[in-house]
């Protein structure tokens, strides 16, 4: 990554009230080459640059700190090159991290990364999300996806994974809020309401992104 797009990085990070430091911006690099290096050869991504993987990739995957504690455990269901699970590891490195995908390059190249990054704590996993209930009944704060699933669909499978106190995020495009709004209803059904539907713009780009977050109904939550 040239200097110019680390220094993009740093002020997107800044934009969203996070201090990325220099041995964290050298992780970030690493991981870019690498994504750009195994792209060749396996189809992660379609963004190939590093100034579109700092702003489509890495800004957009930031955008959760704001919404997760350092501690406690995360999901992130259909992870593809490790989005937004990996850069969330970065930034919050207490935070128990399992990066689900249901192709398997995808994650082998996830666990490279992972290593390469120094990464604890963070655990790729092959496997559909549909079968993680046999290991992680109940399991976890947070469980996020980017570009996986409608919500109705993303919900069913979260929610046995879910504590009860815990917190589903979909990360939505410019849509997100319609989306949110309509699927209400089943919603209930399921058991979960949208606690909070959180507008925000890219650093740069101005590209509206909607945070979803969902609870069991009448979940007491703590904080
Ligand atoms: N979250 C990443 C990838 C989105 S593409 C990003 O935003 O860049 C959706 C990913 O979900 C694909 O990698 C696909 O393999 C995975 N996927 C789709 N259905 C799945 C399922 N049932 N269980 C696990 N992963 C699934």
């Amino acid at each position: 990554m040239s200097s110019e797009v680390t220094e993009l990085l740093r002020q997107c990070a800044a934009d969203l009230g996070l201090e990325i430091d220099d041995n964290n911006l050298g992780r970030f690099a690493t991981f870019s080459n690498e994504l750009k290096k195994w792209n060749r050869k396996i189809n992660l991504t379609a963004i190939r640059n590093d100034r579109d993987i700092v702003l489509k990739h890495f800004a957009d995957s930031l955008t959760l700190v704001g919404c997760v504690n350092k501690y406690g455990s995360l999901l992130d269901l259909g992870s593809g090159g490790g989005f937004p699970a990996i850069p969330l590891k970065i930034v919050l490195p207490k935070l128990k991290i399992v990066s689900v995908d249901a192709v398997e390059k995808k994650i082998l190249f996830q666990r490279h990364a992972a290593r390469l990054l120094h990464l604890s704590d963070f655990t790729a996993l092959h496997v559909r999300g549909e079968e993680l209930v046999k290991s992680y009944a109940s399991h976890f704060d947070w469980i996020v996806s980017r570009a996986f699933a409608d919500l109705a669909y993303f919900v069913s499978l979260a929610l046995p994974l879910l504590k009860d106190e815990g917190c589903i995020i979909a990360m939505k495009g410019r849509d997100g809020k319609e989306e949110a709004v309509a699927a209400k209803k089943q919603l209930a059904e399921q058991g979960v309401e949208v606690m909070e539907c959180i507008h925000l713009k890219l650093p740069v780009s101005g590209d509206d992104r909607y945070l979803v977050l969902m609870a069991k109904t009448g979940a007491r939550r703590s904080g």
